[in-house]
């Protein structure tokens, strides 16, 4: 009798505790370095969820090449609504790309909602001798065996936008990986690798401030805080396009209440003006509500392992 009285008031503290959560900061797992992409979509992203949440969410960047690490730490984290992670398409890729990876996306978290869709740029370092995508093309056909491409390692972004492109011109040039664009950026800023893809939430403000070249945009149309950068279609490189979104995971197991709350302050997050203004400046929308959901991640996760896996195997690219 007493074990049921016990019982019954320990479930209905936890049942209080989670009414009332969150009672402290939460950990978003940012599996890339600072000052990148992700880490700038997480950040405008945590200052607006922690207002609905009345808690302050604290990034934890956890960097690594293909932003590999970030979704093992989530795995491995309490599943107590504490602790999420903010990741992007490497998500639907990574189990193509790497013959071991030591999480499945599709089974082992459960999902919050999509954050935002991101078109990427093709750029290069300042001085780089070409002034349009033709000219671009030729001089990198021409130099092939001493032009450099920057990229965030195998699985990320920038990498999956190179190898993209690389296999469209039919030439392929050095890698260097980084564990994330905005050290890749730094090294592009300093001359000392030649170009690069990458989401325009990293881009926009070195092209607006004529630090680097650009030739193109990788989305269907030209993006409104770019106005004046061709598509890469419209460059000549017909029917390029890659499109990068970024959704935010937690742990499996997390509880019911938690993951409501997460998704609430989510889908308040993106109806923030100054979410959707920093959006809208940087190049990158925010997802519509209805997709801003557990399921509707879910069923763009699938969709999007399905359709990179056969074009991942075609390239033939591994990481081991
Ligand atoms: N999203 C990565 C970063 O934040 C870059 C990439 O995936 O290319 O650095």
């Amino acid at each position: 009798m007493l074990r049921i009285i016990l019982g019954t008031l320990a479930l209905a503290l936890s049942g209080s505790a989670l009414a009332q959560y969150p009672t402290k900061p939460i950990t978003m797992i940012v599996p890339y370095a600072a000052g990148g992409p992700t880490d700038t979509v997480a950040r405008v992203m945590g200052i607006a969820m922690g207002k609905p949440l009345g808690q302050t969410i604290i990034v934890e960047n956890r960097p690594s090449a293909g932003g590999i690490l970030g979704p093992e730490a989530l795995k491995n984290a309490k599943p107590d609504g504490y602790t999420i992670m903010i990741h992007h398409i490497g998500m639907a890729t990574i189990p193509s790309l790497y013959r071991q990876p030591r999480f499945n996306p599709l089974t082992d978290f459960d999902y919050v909602g999509l954050i935002n869709d991101v078109p990427m740029t093709l750029i290069a370092r300042g001085n780089f001798p070409a002034k349009d995508f033709k000219e671009f093309l030729a001089y990198v056909k021409a130099n092939k065996a001493k032009v450099t491409y920057a990229n965030a390692g195998i699985g990320a972004a920038s990498h999956l936008c190179g190898m993209l492109f690389m296999s469209a011109i039919q030439t392929e040039v050095l890698t260097v990986p980084y564990k994330g664009t905005a050290p890749a950026m730094n090294d592009l800023l300093g001359g000392q690798v030649d170009f690069m893809c990458d989401q325009t939430t990293n881009t926009t403000n070195q092209i607006k401030s004529g630090k680097v070249k650009v030739y193109g945009v990788t989305s269907k149309k030209r993006v409104p805080s770019l106005p004046d950068v061709p598509t890469l279609d419209e460059a000549g490189l017909k029917g390029f396009e890659v499109g990068i979104w970024h959704a935010f995971y937690a742990p499996k197991g997390t509880p019911r209440q938690a993951v409501d709350r997460l998704v609430a302050a989510l889908q308040e997050a993106l109806k923030d003006p100054e979410v959707k203004k920093r959006f809208n400046d940087l190049g990158t929308d925010p997802i519509s509500l209805d997709k801003a959901t557990p399921a509707a991640l879910q069923a763009h996760l699938k969709a999007e392992t399905d359709k990179w896996a056969p074009l991942i195997k075609k390239a033939g690219v591994y990481a081991d």
